[in-house]
């Protein structure tokens, strides 16, 4: 597995401030994995602009509405062809009760709830609250 050059493609590099919206995925995501969902996200939120997509532990930068949605290259062939709604993805959303982040992850992710990534704590599962 290559690391890092294929999610490269999907974050914005002008977008470079603080966000405090996360799409948080397992280790073992591939590039066309995080464009399906980037796309599913800014297909069903209209208000989002901005997520910082971290895979792993490794956060590679922002995406945008701007980048992704306006045709950006060499993605097409990875977003798109299963959606909207792949039964695969289905995304949770988690809200850090201290500063509000949130952090979306898939249905399917094994790890524990996630810790806020500006290191408030554990993160409270939005939906069920
Ligand atoms: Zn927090």
């Amino acid at each position: 597995m290559v690391a890092g050059e294929p999610f490269r493609m999907l974050v914005d590099p002008l977008a470079t401030g603080h966000c405090d919206q996360w799409l948080d995925l397992p280790e073992t995501s591939r590039a066309g994995d995080a464009a399906a969902l980037l796309d599913l996200l800014f297909g069903t939120d209209d208000t989002l602009d901005l997520v910082v997509l971290r895979v792993g532990t490794v956060r590679h930068g922002t995406a945008s509405r701007r980048l992704l949605r306006g045709g950006a290259k060499g993605i097409d062939d990875a977003a798109g062809q299963t959606l909207p709604g792949h039964p695969r993805y289905e995304l949770i959303d988690w809200r850090c009760p201290v500063c509000q982040t949130l952090v979306w992850r898939i249905h399917a992710d094994p790890r524990r709830p996630p810790e806020c990534p500006e290191g408030c704590g554990p993160m409270g599962m939005r939906r069920t609250g």
